[in-house]
């Protein structure tokens, strides 16, 4: 991707999205301006120990959108290219994404600025510890709740529970969610977020009369998003032909052997090695052949470069503000579906919603529970958009932010602003 289709603000991009749906629900200048600017925005320095001796020091984040629903919620990414323009777009994302499936939550997202393929285990630890600590005053079960994103991990949670409950001297496990099972993590976090984004790409192609032994299935994206959704795809019956990481893609048009690319990336935290398809770049595997096209890794994939040549019938958003607006106005014109991100990765973060609930209750539920919840949680309100897209003739994107705007305006008038 040439620099240019990256240096575009990714808020910039956000709130174009916003506007238009803003502009069909005549929405005042007053709630415009509340709502295209975040509530708090944190920066802060993470000073932390090599282990071979000697100081560094990588920049924090964490941005508070919205409050108007609920505490704070959204994961944590570490990652290089991390900015506070990245966070605050995430954490706009953030504050739709949980009232579009009806969550009682804001929105929120953190992160810091560091590659952790360049740090130990211990480095990770330190790192995280000071971060959970440089938060303690405004993150808690009814403030703000963290969660996984990218690189980030269960462990990662259960350090930063633990850093926050010994400031509380008072065991927190609610401080968090995606922490492992045995400290108040939820079953069935961990594939949330790619189990929805299944269960909605199965029920969209039921609504294009598409059968699932008749789509073709690309993923870009093998970590804890793509994987566990590449695996779902394959269990259904659908023909997973491409997928891909950091390290490339593999495209096999009879379909892929997903349950060995699950396990290599399982055990190895990487697709290098899979010998079950053709290598293939990621820019070649997101205009390949298929019916539906799964982005779960970063922005900006889906841009004026490649949308025109994408093949695919239905695209699912897995990762956060993969297509940029421009190439999601060629979608539209061509007839491509959309499902956002927004809507479409919300699995993750309504498991998230279990998780706190029962972290609450300390009462735990089976995984058939949670995954029941899940699918139906989910449908109702993909169902409620759909809806909205017959009623106003919009896309699925609109739609979807006209319903969250919508659910976060009404929290806003019955609050009122306290000014
Ligand atoms: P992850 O760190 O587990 O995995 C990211 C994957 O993307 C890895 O396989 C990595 O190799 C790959 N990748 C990175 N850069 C790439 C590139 N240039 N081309 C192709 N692949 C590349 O992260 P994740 O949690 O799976 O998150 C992926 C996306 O989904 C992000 O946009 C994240 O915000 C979003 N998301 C995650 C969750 C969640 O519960 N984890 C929930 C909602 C949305």
């Amino acid at each position: 991707m040439t620099t240019a289709v990256r240096d575009v603000s990714v808020f910039g991009d956000a709130i174009a999205y916003f506007n238009e749906a803003a502009d069909l629900l005549e929405l005042d200048a007053s709630m415009r301006a509340i709502l295209t600017h975040p509530s708090r925005q944190i920066i802060f320095s993470i000073p932390f120990q090599r282990d071979a001796g000697g100081f560094e020091v990588f920049t924090g984040y964490r941005v508070q959108y919205n409050f108007a629903r609920g505490p704070g919620k959204g994961g944590i990414r570490y990652h290089p290219g991390v900015t506070l323009d990245e966070v605050t777009a995430l954490a706009f994302w953030m504050t739709w994404k949980c009232a579009v499936v009806d969550l009682p939550f804001g929105g929120a997202k953190g992160g810091v600025t560091c590659d952790p393929a360049t740090l130990s285990m211990n480095e990770l630890e330190r790192i995280t510890r000071r971060y959970a600590a440089e938060l303690v005053e405004v993150v808690g079960p009814d403030k703000d709740v963290p969660a996984p994103d990218v690189n980030t991990t269960p462990q990662v949670m259960a350090w930063f529970m633990d850093t926050y409950s010994m400031h509380m001297r008072q065991n927190t496990p609610g401080v968090v969610t995606g922490k492992p099972l045995a400290i108040g993590g939820s079953r069935g976090r961990v594939e949330a977020t790619g189990r929805g984004v299944t269960i909605l790409a199965l029920d969209e192609m039921a609504n294009m009369h598409m059968r699932p032994e008749e789509a073709r299935v690309v993923v870009q994206g093998f970590g804890n998003v793509g994987m566990y959704a590449a695996k779902l795809f394959a269990e259904r019956g659908c023909k997973v032909v491409g997928i891909s990481d950091i390290t490339g893609g593999y495209y096999n048009a009879q379909g892929l052997n997903v349950e060995k690319a699950f396990a290599l990336a399982k055990e190895h935290h990487s697709l290098e090695g899979f010998d079950g398809g053709d290598r293939i770049s990621n820019a070649e595997l997101l205009v390949s052949d298929c019916e539906v096209l799964v982005p779960a890794a970063l922005e900006k994939q889906l841009n004026t470069e490649n949308a025109n040549l994408v093949k695919a019938k239905l695209i699912v958003e897995g990762a956060n503000g993969p297509t940029t607006p421009e190439a999601d106005r060629i979608f539209n014109k061509k007839g491509i579906i959309v499902i956002p991100d927004i809507m479409a990765n919300a699995g993750g973060v309504t498991v998230s919603y279990f998780e706190w609930v029962q972290d609450r209750m300390g009462y735990f539920w089976k995984e058939a529970e949670v995954n029941e919840r899940l699918e139906d949680t989910l449908l109702v309100n993909f169902h409620e958009m759909r809806k909205i897209v017959n009623q106003y003739k919009v896309p699925y994107r609109t739609a979807a932010y006209m319903i969250a705007i919508d659910r976060v305006v009404q929290s806003l008038k019955l609050r009122g602003v306290y000014a």
